[in-house]
């Protein structure tokens, strides 16, 4: 890019939806619909909106940048030193950060383009509803939203490693819920960090941002095949676009 050159704008998973960027209107109009859209799956959820909005929850998630990523995988090492932490001594540190068990992960496809996959915090949660295991008496299944910061979590000791959670994300979403490969059980739902982004902190291009409130997941959970193509057919040509790995 020439110093001339105006450097592209954020480009997310909204902007690739159809193959259209979303104009301005587009996109107010979806964020004021999705801030208007609070059933989730849950009874337990739904108690807490029913509280004032004080102590109401506030969906978050992580939205990529993919004009800015470029596939380094620091956001990787940095999510799985913080989720995974070590104990020596007695003394809790960051663990060794093996990418392997992070909940974000950058898919690479040729020609060139990294797609970092992380769950978008869905309002209507199909992994959730996906979960044949009966409610408890806080209304929550064997996979369930946290109640303070609505992250996607999983109940080992109710879970029957069915794979339907895994499957309904992986075929109607992006594809964020890996199954352990020994338990089956779901894992790799992003914690959000507990409310401080660690891959949000780390990233050292800027690609990714914590966004808090108003955005509804589902408007950007494209699986990171379908985001390869259209930004491959940007960055390289429509002719490219089919041509991906
Ligand atoms: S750290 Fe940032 S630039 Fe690197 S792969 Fe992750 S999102 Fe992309
Ligand atoms: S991205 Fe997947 S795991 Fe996250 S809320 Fe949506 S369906 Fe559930
Ligand atoms: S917010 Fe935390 S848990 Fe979620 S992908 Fe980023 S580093 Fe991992």
């Amino acid at each position: 890019m020439s110093a001339s050159e105006p450097s592209p704008g954020p480009l997310t998973a909204l902007d690739l939806r159809g193959g259209v960027r979303a104009d301005r209107r587009t996109f107010i109009r979806l964020a004021a619909w999705s801030g208007a859209g609070l059933a989730v799956g849950h009874c337990g959820v739904r108690a807490l909106w029913a509280q004032g909005p004080a102590q109401r929850p506030v969906y978050a998630m992580i939205l990529v940048d993919y004009n800015r990523c470029t596939g380094c995988r620091t956001c990787e090492t940095a999510c799985a030193q913080f989720n995974h932490p070590v104990t020596v001594d007695g003394e809790e540190l960051r663990g060794l950060g093996n990418p392997y068990l992070s909940n974000i992960r950058v898919h690479a496809f040729n020609p060139d383009a990294d797609v970092p996959v992380v769950c978008v915090m869905c309002r209507d949660n199909p992994c959730v509803a996906a979960c044949p295991v009966e409610p408890d008496a806080e209304g929550l299944r064997a996979l369930y939203r946290d109640p303070e910061l609505l992250t996607v979590r999983n109940d080992p000791s109710r879970c029957i490693a069915c794979d339907a959670c895994a499957e309904a994300c992986r075929t109607q979403r992006v594809g964020a819920i890996i199954p352990n490969r020994e338990t089956n059980r779901p894992e790799r739902m992003c914690t959000l960090c507990g409310g401080d982004p660690q891959c949000v902190a780390l990233c050292p291009y800027g690609a990714l941002s914590y966004i808090k409130g108003g955005l509804d997941g589902r408007h950007y959970a494209l699986p990171p095949e379908r985001i390869a193509v259209e930004l491959i057919a940007r960055w390289y040509g429509p002719a490219q676009g089919g041509d991906v790995r």
